[in-house]
């Protein structure tokens, strides 16, 4: 059979259906706030109105108890997440942060914000989260914290990290945006360090088009980044804060819009979450017989939230470079509605290794002057050169193969494709 990729006919050319989690619920509930005339109810000062409006706290409290966590902080994105979590660990200029390569941009420069510096650690082959040995080579007098992904929504090595953070006396931010409702032994991705943040841009398996959330436990850690989301600096002084550490505050408030469909989208995520998995169960089984793809390893004890479904790819086992196969998987598959300018909803290596963007290559962060990197508090050496996370490099560059063709509502029928393009570029290699 003649592969699309030279001229043949593709297993398919009908569109796969777009993922749209929008609906009736979340119309009324946009409509319920326009009506109630408060779009959004923060004041940047010490008032009840501090914390925000109806929505806002309504939707912290039942996503704290959906997640079983104690604090919840609405804010604009996961990003804001970040840099609230960072800033509420109280981190000095010149101290670093152990940061994962393999990741969103804002996990890794997130310390850069507070004049932190990051350090990259290597990642598991299996499971591509922060590599626990990797972790703690790296760990030196001027380590502060670990902020760990969630990869593609597989729960991070929680018992080893965590014994390693509390051996050094180090915080763990844990970035869960890509793994809400994932599980490590019944527990929640989020909850599983000191902090953990939630994304809600529309790429996430919920969304309110912009949003995310900051969790913790600590009721210190969570008045911080309270102060932090809203103008810390005009605030502590009539709130009774006598601790200025990282008091500057911002502006990462979540709207009331934002607000009441994050909780119609709570109400959501267990049935997406599941399907999800029953999808990728689906696709590993039947992509498992194809000998150069190795399909997903799940950490013991723990639910994989499936952001992306992550593959592998031996190269020596298939006679082609992964590519080129994939090049060829692609021409056989449609486009997905709503991402028609996307492409064939399959990637490879997911990211160029963090520390090989032009920012720690050239260690221009603020200002010209190599600052904070070259800046009087940081006494460290840092490297960013190529090589220093070589898992990291090979997965770049050989071995992962990521891909969405496994969001709802993707049928059997639908997985049935994937897998047979899969099928037929493996039983058609000779002509690649
Ligand atoms: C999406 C994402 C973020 C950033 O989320 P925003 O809400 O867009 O700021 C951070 N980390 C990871 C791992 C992500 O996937």
């Amino acid at each position: 059979m003649k592969l699309a990729i030279n001229g043949g006919e593709p297993v398919r050319t009908k569109k796969f259906p777009a993922y749209r989690v929008m609906g009736n619920e979340e119309k009324e509930a946009v409509c319920r706030v326009i009506d109630s005339g408060i779009l959004s109810r923060f004041l940047g000062t010490w008032h009840d109105d501090f914390f925000g409006g109806p929505e806002v706290q309504a939707a912290e409290r039942e996503w704290g108890e959906f997640l079983g966590v104690k604090h919840v902080v609405a804010v604009n994105s996961c990003t804001s997440a970040l840099y609230c979590a960072v800033g509420a660990t109280g981190v000095e200029p010149g101290e670093e942060m152990i940061v994962s390569p393999y990741t969103m941009s804002a996990s890794a420069t997130a310390p850069l914000i507070y004049n932190a510096i990051p350090v990259f650690a290597d990642i598991e082959a299996e499971h591509y989260c922060l590599d626990p040995c990797s972790v703690e080579a790296r760990i030196t007098p001027r380590t502060r914290a670990i902020i760990v992904v969630d990869l593609f929504g597989q729960p991070y090595d929680r018992e080893e990290i965590n014994a390693i953070a509390k051996k050094h006396g180090l915080f763990v931010i844990e970035d869960c945006a890509q793994a809400p409702g994932a599980t490590w032994k019944g527990k929640c991705a989020g909850t599983l360090a000191h902090m953990g943040c939630f994304s809600l841009n529309y790429h996430k398996h919920v969304h309110t088009g912009e949003g995310g959330f900051v969790v913790t436990d600590d009721d210190d850690l969570a008045m911080k980044l309270r102060l932090i989301r809203n103008h810390a600096e005009a605030v502590v002084e009539k709130a009774g804060v006598t601790d200025l550490v990282n008091m500057i505050g911002f502006n990462y408030r979540m709207t009331e819009i934002e607000a009441a469909l994050a909780r119609c989208q709570l109400r959501r995520l267990p049935e997406l979450l599941k399907e999800r998995q029953t999808s990728c169960d689906y696709l590993n089984t039947a992509l498992a017989e194809i000998p150069p793809i190795m399909t997903t390893v799940v950490r013991p004890e723990t639910t994989h939230a499936y952001y992306v479904h992550p593959l592998k790819f031996d190269e020596a086992v298939a006679g082609v470079g992964r590519d080129r196969f994939v090049e060829a998987v692609k021409a056989e598959l449609p486009l997905t509605e709503l991402r028609e300018g996307e492409g064939v909803k399959i990637g490879t290596g997911y990211c160029k290794p963090l520390y090989l963007q032009p920012l720690f290559q050239k260690r221009i962060a603020y200002g010209s002057k190599g600052a904070p990197f070259t800046s009087p508090w940081y006494d460290g050496n840092v490297s960013y050169e190529k090589g220093i996370c070589p898992v990291t490099e090979r997965m770049f560059e050989k071995e992962l193969i990521t891909h969405e063709l496994m969001r709802p509502p993707m049928t059997h029928e639908d997985l049935d494709d994937v897998v047979a393009a899969f099928w037929k570029v493996w039983e058609n290699r000779h002509e690649l």
